[in-house]
């Protein structure tokens, strides 16, 4: 392949930019030339795109978010929008395409592959929610912003014997969640996977308290049945058994921004360097991602007809040790 583009689409997740940065440098070095696609889809559709060098990509891999920006499309999700970006790309003479992004975006790389439009997708969202991968890029970094802010309420929540209900991101996937408390030492970890009723939390509060804890932490994410405003109405109306003050806090697109581990900036390289390495190969229709401590490929039908699980012992760990 000659020449090739790449873009990253939907939720931006810390480390994008050091993917995109392996996939220009592994392009180039391929003696390819390589395009970047401004603000995902989107950008396919209007024809906004222009030729990156090697310095382009300079200085990007310590930054947050996407030098590229990203969008949500909702025309891509169209055969008619689709074929609109097919275009674009036959126009420029676009033999290939890498597609950074999650789970929506990867149901788009496998529709643009059934058109029969080369492209490979690399595992990218702070969710984890994408089948095909172990782990995606960017769930490390805002796993350590969330449990920083957990640290941080945990300290003062002891100062005044509170409760505290801390709302993570995640949409319908309760990894991050799950894996905030675990870490942080949360009394309970409220999750889509797991039914935990508002009931069962001011329970567990009330006997957070009875046994003297100086806090109680429920981590929950933002995905669950019973959400965290729902319970803080809940445990309101029932503050006199839980004996703790409460406070309610959204971490929000806090956990999206900042700076990317090293961890992601590492994965995200060998993902990109290994996405733009097959697509030069000629291998295609597949997601680039992590699995059992080796970069994988999963064709991308595999991908989308699948639901990523949780694993049951991580669930009965933050069961255990929330003693
Ligand atoms: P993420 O990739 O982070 O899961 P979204 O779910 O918002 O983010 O998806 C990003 C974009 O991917 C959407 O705005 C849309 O352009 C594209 N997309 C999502 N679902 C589909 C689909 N079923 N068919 C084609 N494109 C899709």
């Amino acid at each position: 392949m000659r020449r090739i583009a790449v873009l990253t689409s939907g939720g931006d997740a810390p480390g994008m930019n050091a993917a995109i940065r392996a996939v220009v440098r592994t392009g180039i070095d391929g003696g390819a030339e390589v395009f970047g696609i401004r603000k995902g889809y989107q950008g396919l559709l209007t024809g906004n795109l222009f030729q990156m060098g090697a310095r382009d990509v300079g200085g990007i891999m310590q930054r947050g978010g996407t030098m590229l920006g990203s969008a949500r499309c909702l025309e891509f999700k169209t055969e008619a929008g689709r074929r609109k970006g097919l275009r674009t790309l036959n126009q420029n003479g676009i033999e290939g395409l890498v597609v950074i992004g999650g789970n929506g975006s990867q149901t788009g790389s496998y529709e643009i592959s059934k058109l029969g439009f080369p492209v490979v997708g690399v595992a990218s969202t702070i969710d984890n929610d994408l089948y095909g991968s172990d782990i995606t890029i960017g769930v490390d970094t805002a796993l350590n912003i969330a449990l920083e802010a957990v640290d941080r309420l945990k300290t003062t929540a002891s100062s005044h014997q509170r409760a505290f209900l801390i709302e993570v991101m995640g949409r319908d996937c309760g990894y991050l969640a799950l894996m905030t408390g675990i870490a942080g030492g949360a009394e309970a970890v409220v999750i889509p996977e797991y039914e935990t009723t508002p009931q069962q939390v001011v329970e567990i509060i009330e006997s957070a308290y009875e046994r003297g804890k100086s806090h109680a932490m429920i981590v929950v994410a933002e995905g669950a049945e019973h959400d965290a405003a729902e319970l803080a109405a809940y445990c309101e109306e029932n503050h006199a058994k839980i004996g703790f003050k409460l406070r309610s806090t959204t971490l929000g697109h806090v956990q999206r921004g900042g700076d990317p581990s090293a961890y992601d900036r590492i994965l995200a390289s060998r993902l990109g360097l290994a996405a733009a390495k097959r697509l030069l190969k000629g291998e295609y229709g597949t997601l680039t991602g992590w699995i059992d401590g080796s970069i994988a490929s999963t064709p991308l039908d595999e991908v989308v007809a699948n639901q990523k699980t949780l694993d049951p012992e991580l669930i009965e760990l933050a069961r255990i040790l929330d003693k």
